[in-house]
C-alpha cells in the first residue's frame, strides 16, 4: 500500500490489514557522472513498493534528504543537517504512531556513517518515548550484503559502482547516462578534508563498468526478500 496513493477510507481499510509501515530514506547526492541524484531514495522507495506486494504493508513517502559529508563538495549534493534528519524521522514516525501504525522498518538507501548514525539515535530515542512501538533502522547493505557477495565481482564497491548502477539498470534504465570510469578514493586519515572533491574527483567508489541489469535485478531481489523476512520478525519481535 504506497500511502502517497491512498485515500482516507483505503488508509483505514489498510490498517485492518497491518500495522507496520515501511519509510525509505535517501539523499539528493552526486553519483558519479551517470546516475541521477536520487539514485539512494529511488532505490529505497523501489525496495519498499516490491516487499509491499508481498507482505501487508504500508510504504511511506520516501524523505528525499539525507546528511552527506564526503560528497558535499560535488555538484549537486544538497545536504541537510543530521539534528535536521533525526528530527524528520522522530516527526514522521510520531504522526503514523498517532494515526494507528506500531512497527516501523526504516530502510536508508544512503549509508553514510553521520546519516546512519543519526537515525539509530533517533529510532533509540522513539523507543523510549512511544513504549508501543517496534522499530528496525538498516542499510540494504546490513541486510544483503553476505548474499550480495555472490553476485558482484568489484570488492569494496559502494557508491555509484557496480551495485547502485545494475539497480538502477534494472528498475530505471531511462535514467542511467553511460557510465562513469572506476575509481577508489583516498582521504587521508584522521584529518578533516575542506575540498573532499580533491580527494574524491569522479564522485566513485567501485567500477560501473561490471554493472548489468540482470545483476540488478537478482540484488533487488534478495534486498526485497529480505524486508520481507523483516516486517515478518519485527511484528513477532517482543520489544
Ligand atoms: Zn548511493
Amino acid at each position: 500500500m504506497i500511502l502517497e496513493e491512498l485515500t482516507m477510507p483505503e488508509f483505514e481499510e489498510g490498517l485492518m490489514r497491518t500495522r507496520s509501515v515501511y519509510i525509505p530514506f535517501g539523499s539528493v547526492e552526486e553519483h558519479g557522472a551517470h546516475l541521477p541524484l536520487s539514485t539512494d531514495t529511488i532505490l529505497a522507495y523501489e525496495v519498499g513498493k516490491k516487499a509491499s506486494q508481498q507482505v501487508p504493508l504500508f510504504v511511506a513517502p520516501p524523505v528525499h534528504y539525507g546528511n552527506c559529508r564526503s560528497t558535499s563538495c560535488h555538484p549537486g549534493t544538497i545536504s541537510i543537517r543530521t539534528a535536521t534528519l533525526a528530527s524528520l524521522l522522530k516527526d514522521i514516525v510520531r504522526s503514523l504512531q498517532s494515526q494507528g501504525l506500531r512497527n516501523f522498518i526504516v530502510l536508508t538507501g544512503h549509508a553514510g556513517g553521520a546519516h546512519r548514525l543519526s537515525l539509530q539515535d533517533a529510532g533509540e530515542d522513539l523507543m523510549s518515548e512511544l513504549p508501543d512501538i517496534r522499530m528496525a533502522v538498516v542499510t540494504e547493505y546490513d541486510l544483503a550484503a553476505g548474499e550480495g557477495r555472490e553476485i558482484i565481482e568489484t570488492a569494496g564497491d559502494s557508491h555509484a559502482g557496480e551495485i547502485e548502477t545494475s539497480r538502477i539498470l534494472h528498475s530505471h534504465p531511462h535514467l542511467v547516462k553511460g557510465s562513469s570510469p572506476e575509481e577508489y578514493p583516498s582521504f587521508p586519515a584522521g584529518i578533516l578534508v575542506r575540498d573532499k572533491r580533491r580527494y574524491w574527483p569522479g564522485g566513485v567508489w567501485g567500477n560501473p563498468a561490471k554493472a548489468t541489469a540482470e545483476k540488478g535485478k537478482r540484488l533487488e531481489e534478495l534486498v526485497v526478500a529480505k524486508v520481507v523476512e523483516l516486517v515478518k520478525a519485527l511484528e513477532e519481535f517482543d520489544a
